[in-house]
């Protein structure tokens, strides 16, 4: 809890300090310290116009007649205090310190706040010896450099140098965005207070669920990946839902009036590749929705593998016959703005309520919120059973938070995959002679920006992807050593494995054992790939 003692000494920091960029770094450091509420507290404090947009009336009279009855005031005293304060604020400062007779009781300004706000609403009969009771209740309890800084707030005159712009650098330190950013929400905003407060609790979420609309994609929120179902129960904070991890392509779908359109995970354009998905929506959502979802290839009541879905999105000519070969399903997950209203700030646990009202006879993601950690797993085993690639583990009161990959949405898989670079590939031998074969793969080290080598597999494609790879491999070629052709880390492919075990083989010190290939990511981009965080991790679960 802030303390108002803090705040005060932060404000005779700040206004000792000259450099504007030094006072706005000292908010933000103040800033990022408080919750939301708080925050909201702190910027009308700090700029004196406190409560946000309501006067307090407090006359010089009612403030010198409350410290009349705390102090033996003598106008000779007043006199000379006077003479070496600059405001109002000084003044008070000086009476404390002369008597020096009250001590901080660590009053915080969330205190200072709803007093405030109870002195502005007086009015009427009587009102003016409530606001010296109030006044009073609040001066006892304070030393002389709080008195000192709740005497500027209630007359508006804070003289520390720091106004709507400085709080708002200070906000933008304190979140780590662009102040640009920043001042857009404040003109969407409106108000200080309310700026602080959205960008403390939501981030830059906070600007993005107002300029929110259909038509204008954003970055998918992504999942970190957990290694069983028991934990993705001890990671998740609070109550979660299990959901089908369908093995297709992810779909963003917004709607206004008449108009569909479908965007990748990427938000490359797919509205006509799925023309199906198009009418689906068209007929089944009434109002504006943006809303998300996994399309997936469906034949006979089963699901095909993911690269026929693969062949639908790159496939832009004869679409009549590829609907026909490949027929879609589309199953919703999300929905993130509905009927002219953002819900990314919303809990998964509405924004799914939210799905169920407008979905019409659209597949909703097979679900469930289990009781325990038992449920959890029969569950799991009922996805695999049923074709799905795993569970979607969400927190209940989880925000949809864009672009980012935390720990609101786990993935469980059947068994961990990691995604790799190929970074090189060996000439095979036999059969292979004529096909680069032998994949060398490589994660990340994002600190140093440098790719690791982690293993090595000849294992996972058809005679037909080799041939490809080959061609591929050998138009990304660097240079060749021996046997080896090293190339540009472009492909991203998906890697089983059986176990990571330590190796001094590789320099990162990890080698996977029995790696094979699940798939060619072409969705995928390189920096995309994993990075050795997510080796050590699955190595530690083992
Ligand atoms: P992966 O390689 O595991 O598909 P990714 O990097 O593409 O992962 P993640 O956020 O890590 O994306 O994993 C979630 C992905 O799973 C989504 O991008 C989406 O395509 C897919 N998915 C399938 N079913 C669901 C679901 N019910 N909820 C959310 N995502 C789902």
């Amino acid at each position: 809890m802030a303390i108002f003692r803090e705040f005060a000494q932060l404000c005779e920091e700040i206004e000792k300090e000259s450099g504007k960029k030094e006072k706005a770094r000292l908010i933000g450091e103040f800033l990022r310290q408080l919750s939301p509420e708080e925050g909201r507290i702190a910027s009308h404090l700090f700029l004196g116009s406190f409560p946000a947009g309501r006067r307090i009336f407090v006359s010089w009279n009612t403030l010198m007649d409350t410290l009349g009855e705390m102090f033996p005031l003598s106008p000779k005293d007043l006199q000379k205090i006077g003479k070496s304060a600059v405001d109002i604020g000084e003044m008070v400062e000086g009476i404390y310190k002369r008597w020096g007779r009250y001590k901080s009781r660590g009053i915080t300004i969330r205190e200072i706040y709803e007093k405030l706000a109870s002195l502005a609403e007086l009015e009427g009969k009587g009102a003016m010896r409530k606001r010296k009771t109030i006044l009073k209740g609040l001066l006892v309890g304070m030393d002389s450099l709080e008195a000192k800084y709740l005497t500027k707030t209630i007359v508006g005159e804070m003289r520390i140098g720091v106004k709507e712009g400085m709080v708002l650098e200070g906000l933008a330190y304190a979140v780590g965005i662009s102040i640009g950013e920043v001042r857009k929400g404040f003109l969407l905003y409106g108000d200080i207070g309310k700026t602080v407060e959205n960008f403390l609790s939501k981030g830059r979420t906070a600007l993005l669920s107002l300029s929110l609309k259909p038509f204008q994609p954003l970055q998918p929120m992504l999942a970190q990946m957990a290694y069983s179902v028991r934990e993705a129960f001890e990671e998740i904070e609070g109550d979660l839902a299990l959901e089908f991890k369908y093995d297709g392509a992810r779909v963003q779908i917004h709607k206004e009036g008449d108009k569909v359109m479908i965007f990748s995970r990427h938000l490359n354009d797919l509205t006509s590749s799925f023309p199906e998905v198009v009418e689906e929506v068209k007929s089944n959502i009434k109002g504006d929705a943006i809303l998300e979802g996994e399309v997936v290839a469906v034949k006979e009541g089963r699901f095909m593998p993911f690269q026929e879905i693969l062949r639908r999105v790159t496939r832009k000519r004869e679409i009549t016959r590829m609907q026909r070969e490949i027929p879609l399903k589309l199953f919703l997950f999300d929905c993130l703005y509905a009927d002219g209203e953002s819900l990314i700030e919303r809990s998964y646990e509405e924004r799914w309520e939210r799905l169920r009202e407008i979905k019409g006879g659209i597949a909703l993601a097979e679900r469930i919120v289990p009781e325990d950690v038992e449920k959890g797993e029969e569950f799991f085993r009922k996805a695999l059973e049923s074709g799905a690639e795993g569970v979607m583990a969400k927190a209940l009161k989880g925000i949809y938070t864009p672009g980012s990959r935390g720990k609101l949405w786990l993935k469980v898989k059947k068994s961990a995959t990691l995604d790799l670079l190929i970074i090189g590939a060996e000439w095979g031998y036999g059969r292979r002679h004529n096909w680069l074969s032998d994949y060398h793969l490589a994660c990340w080290d994002r600190e140093k920006r440098e790719l690791l080598m982690v293993g090595k597999t000849f294992k996972g494609l058809t005679d037909e992807e080799f041939e490809e790879m080959t061609k591929r491999l050998l138009s990304l070629k660097v240079r060749e050593e021996g046997k080896v052709v090293y190339v540009k880390p472009e492909v991203v492919v998906e890697v089983a494995f059986n176990d990571i075990q330590r190796s001094p083989r590789y320099k990162c010190g990890y080698a996977l054992r029995l790696a094979r290939i699940l798939r060619i990511r072409e969705d995928k981009r390189p920096e995309e790939a994993d990075d050795l965080s997510a080796v050590e991790k699955i190595y530690h679960s083992q």
